[in-house]
């Protein structure tokens, strides 16, 4: 199997990425039912890490699941698996999933939950080359699963929907995809949530969305550059008339949006306040408040407590 090159942690040891392997009776493969997040690193700097330990640890609690290590001893862990890969640049996911049953019982509390992380080098959704142009985004009738089924704020593995929207996209030349609520609400995308700009104000979905690290990191420098920043109802008509639009994820930060529906939003090339934002955003990388090194964290002894 060809798989990116990196190091991965399973079962309690380093391996490369190649040897990282689950069993087929894992609910997190058979059911979906695991939680995930992932956290960059830039220059060998992980990026508002705590952040994302934060919400991995929420997630795990509102799913039932429990992680095996310390916080800190997690801590530990990603950042080996930076160091030992050798990536400067990496995307670093670490997962909980609902385990194996030893008895392949139907109760989810008899399985061993497992964590398993690992570091592979960066993924864009947008590369950096590629910004000018921006993406293009078809909004699919395909409906978001309505958050009263599945929390999407748990960052979660249920991607039917998202990879369905991937294919009704494609098939109207977009290359990604905006879901739906049944109100006609903006959602989000597969792994990106979404910004829409128009006279200044900047808006944001507030409900049936994972509430984004890099979202957060966006709303909090808008709000630093004196924009106004409005979480509420984003109908889908307010993206067809918007000024500018921009989507956020850990894989590849701020990100505009360039064409929705095959029309050119605004004036069509990258708009001046995703330009700003995403400007901040990158600079905000080297920042102590923002970043720690991987590898002073490796420095630290292990195991340590909490
Ligand atoms: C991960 C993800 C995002 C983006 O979250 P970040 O923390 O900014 O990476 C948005 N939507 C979904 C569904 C996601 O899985």
């Amino acid at each position: 199997m060809s798989v990116p090159p990196g190091t991965a942690y399973i079962d309690g040891d380093f391996v490369l990425m190649a040897e990282a392997k689950i069993s087929v009776l894992d609910w997190g493969f058979l059911h979906s039912d695991a939680t995930y997040d992932v956290v960059h690193v830039w220059k060998g700097r992980f990026f508002r890490l705590d952040a994302h330990i934060e919400r991995f640890i929420a997630s795990a609690a509102r799913i039932h699941l429990s992680l095996p290590v310390s916080r800190a001893e997690l801590v530990r862990i990603l950042a080996e698996c930076v160091v030992r890969s050798g990536h400067d640049d990496a995307y670093v996911e670490m997962i909980l999933t609902r385990g194996v049953s030893p008895t392949f019982s139907r109760d989810p509390r008899d399985a061993v939950n497992q964590l398993i992380c690992f570091a592979i080098p960066f993924g864009w959704i947008l590369r950096p080359e590629e910004r000018d142009k921006g993406l293009s985004v078809a909004i699919s009738e395909i409906q978001r699963i309505p958050p009263e089924s599945v929390d999407p704020r748990v960052k979660n593995y249920h991607w039917l929907d998202f990879v369905m929207g991937l294919y009704d996209a494609y098939g109207r030349g977009a290359g990604s995809v905006i879901l739906q609520d049944a109100s006609g609400n903006l959602t989000e995308g597969p792994g990106f949530n979404i910004f829409v700009v128009q006279a200044g104000t900047i808006a944001t979905p507030h409900r049936g969305v994972l509430e984004g690290i890099t979202r957060r990191s966006a709303i909090e420098i808008a709000e630093e550059l004196g924009f106004r920043v409005e979480r509420r109802p984003v109908p889908a008509e307010a993206a067809r008339n918007a000024d500018e639009i921009f989507a956020t994820s850990t894989a590849g930060g701020i990100m505009p949006i360039s064409l929705v529906d095959g029309i050119p939003v605004g004036s069509g090339g990258m708009g001046p306040v995703t330009r700003r934002l995403i400007d901040a955003y990158w600079e905000k990388h080297g920042h102590p408040g923002w970043s720690v090194a991987a590898d002073a964290l490796l420095s630290r002894r292990f195991p340590i407590s909490d």
